[in-house]
């Protein structure tokens, strides 16, 4: 199938964390998005990988996503090399989405910035012919789509492009809450985490009024770009 945007997110739930308003809204706009996460999160202090797969599912289904799959790279080990490049254009090229989402370049978990190159680095190489991939025994066409956009999640990166979420940030709250067991859920057993304490929820709604303030809107979600952004028509800007 192919996707309009496609998603790249180390762990399940970075996506919600840092685009998932930009999805449900390019979704209700008629968009296909999809997203392919790149481990299981297995090396998260509560829950377990079984328990992410669930949660990762729940979330798909609040969010409408047209496609949600797993590479089950091995968490915070995973490597930007030959094996795990190959894998990656193979998605890119199996989806052929116009645009990728993918993790911050710079970021508190190592793992972000590692998979935000790793990204980087496939849609480049995705669109070189003569690198071969397939996928069910099909050959598959170079792809490289038109733009990468780094969405920003945990450290404040100041970002090329924001996104306007209004009316999408009860569906992204509704999504990160999907990862029940990571985040503040007053219900759950594990031992407080980082992640998992009301401030840190807290922290992620005031980024997005942080964003939606500064275009003068109520929420928004920010990018960074490695390239210069153009645009057709300026009334398309605000
Ligand atoms: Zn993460």
């Amino acid at each position: 199938m192919k996707l309009d945007i496609l998603v790249l997110a180390v762990h399940p739930d970075d996506a919600e964390l840092g685009c998932s308003g930009t999805i449900a809204k390019h979704i209700a706009m008629g968009k296909k998005v999809g997203i392919v996460d790149f481990t299981r999160g297995e090396l998260g202090t509560r829950g377990s990988a079984e328990i992410r797969d669930i949660e990762a599912a729940d979330s798909a289904k609040i969010l409408g996503l047209h496609a949600r799959e797993n590479l089950k790279f091995k968490d915070g080990f995973f490597t930007n090399d030959e094996e795990h490049k190959t894998a990656v254009i193979r998605m890119i090229r199996k989806y052929q989405p116009e645009i990728i989402l993918t993790n911050a370049l710079h970021d508190r978990h190592p793992d972000h910035g590692r998979a935000g190159d790793l990204a980087n680095d496939a849609c480049f190489l995705s669109g070189l012919s003569k690198i071969s991939t397939n996928i069910d025994g099909q050959e598959q066409d170079a792809w490289r789509p038109r733009l990468v956009l780094q969405y920003i999640q945990d450290r404040y990166i100041e970002p090329d492009i924001i996104v306007d979420i209004t009316p999408y940030i009860q569906t992204k709250i509704d999504s990160i809450k999907a990862f029940k067991t990571q985040f503040f859920n007053p219900d759950h057993e594990e031992a407080e985490t980082y992640i998992s304490s009301p401030e840190f929820f807290d922290s992620v709604i005031g980024r997005a009024r942080e964003f939606g303030k500064s275009i003068g809107t109520t929420y928004a979600e920010g990018f960074t770009c490695r390239k210069l952004l153009g645009v057709d028509d300026l009334f398309n800007l605000s």
